[in-house]
């Protein structure tokens, strides 16, 4: 049994406020940090920093972000050619320093049985946290790749079918979106009751549900149902905020997904471009006063939307949350220790500390001072082997 001894390093380990000289052992076989203070060989960092891997919360793993392969939704994007762009955008997410992600939407079953075959070794991968197929009313947002419910018990049936399936997590359609016509963003989809019902079930089997939700009304109904995490939360008012933290429910704001569409408004659809315009600037704001507040924050980008892709979108995603005025610290809180504790992986991932899976990333530059140097240059590792 080999270990390795990482020496000469800046470390934030998720659990301090900074980074600090600190080494760390890893058991290379089982790729896992080990208590050990020595290893049988050494790596010399000289300097570097190293923090852990980031957890995307949000991403639709099975979608082209150019649309040239398979639109999402469309019929071209049949299982195979699904699983050939999964399997793509993984490795990108991985060379991006994404270790870990939370899919909230694919299709045939394709992020169950990826993660699967990750968590069994076979596949050398982002860990993942699938959810399978949403759950959205009849012509609600995203109704070509869900399951469309509608009533409490076709909720709860169908929130039963996909833990039955091996889901981590339900995705729930509470409001309208950007993506699809002929919806807005304030459209109230799946009531309370039916969020409730999906989020009972998930519960009483241990799992997360979450919820799409970007218009106010919506927002506050799947707090009520309970949800664990809110994604996107555009419109946010003074409430609802107080909501978020006396119910402790997390954002996962995915800014790149207006960002995306934004930069490239020439060559997208008319309403959806309109639509993303328009919210960007509230979406902005409301994850500042959030994070001033001090709502919990999950990092996530929901890759895989327009022009939003896995390559580089999740260090991006970083930036544009200080931008919006998260501070530096909660940035990096939210893509490591906080993602892993809104995913329920937090007993082996989001922090450096010896027993947890050995995912990290080694920078040239301390990222609490500048959050760029994501973008920059990095070496990833996924449980102790080095992404190549
Ligand atoms: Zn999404």
């Amino acid at each position: 049994m080999t270990k390795t001894l990482y020496k000469n390093a800046q470390v934030f380990t998720g659990k301090n406020e900074q980074f600090e000289s600190l080494n760390f052992v890893m058991d290379d076989e089982n790729g896992r940090f080990v208590q050990e203070k020595q290893g049988d060989q050494t790596v010399d960092l000289a300097g570097k920093y190293v923090m852990p891997g980031m957890i995307n919360a949000h991403t639709h793993i099975v979608a082209d972000p150019y649309g040239k392969i398979a639109q999402l939704g469309s019929p071209d994007a049949t299982a195979p050619t699904a699983t050939f762009l999964a399997l793509n955008n993984l490795q990108k997410l991985l060379a991006d320093g994404v270790t870990y992600i939370r899919d909230v939407g694919s299709i045939a079953d394709i992020d169950i049985e990826l993660a699967a075959l990750e968590r069994q070794g076979e596949l050398f991968a982002p860990g993942i946290v699938a959810s399978g197929s949403p759950l959205t009313m009849t012509g609600g947002h995203f109704s070509a790749g869900s399951y469309e419910v509608d009533g409490v018990d076709e909720v709860r049936k169908y929130a039963r079918v996909l833990l039955k399936k091996g889901v981590n997590n339900i995705k729930l359609m509470a409001t309208g979106g950007v993506s699809f016509d002929g919806e807005t963003p304030h459209d109230i989809q799946l009531t309370e009751a039916e969020l409730k019902a999906a989020v009972e079930e998930a519960h009483h089997k241990g799992r997360t549900a979450n919820a799409h939700a970007q218009g106010t009304e919506g927002i506050q109904n799947a707090l009520r149902a309970g949800v664990d995490s809110i994604e996107h939360a555009v419109y946010l008012d003074e409430k609802t905020i107080e909501m978020f933290l006396q119910k402790g429910t997390y954002i996962v704001p995915t800014l790149a997904a207006p960002w995306a569409i934004n930069q490239n408004s020439e060559t997208l659809p008319d309403f959806m471009v309109k639509k993303s315009i328009k919210l960007a600037q509230a979406h902005i704001q409301s994850i500042g006063k959030a994070a001033k507040a001090g709502v919990k924050l999950a990092m996530g980008t929901d890759s895989g939307t327009a022009f939003n892709n896995f390559d580089k979108n999740s260090s991006i995603e970083l930036e544009l949350m200080a931008d919006a005025g998260v501070t530096n610290l909660q940035v990096l809180q939210a893509a490591t220790v906080n993602a892993a504790q809104l995913l329920q992986i937090d007993q082996q991932a989001g922090t450096i500390e010896p027993d947890k899976m050995a995912d990290f990333i080694v920078l040239d530059e301390n990222p609490l001072t500048e959050i760029k140097v994501l973008q920059k240059e990095k070496t990833v590792y996924k449980k102790g082997k080095k992404v190549e």
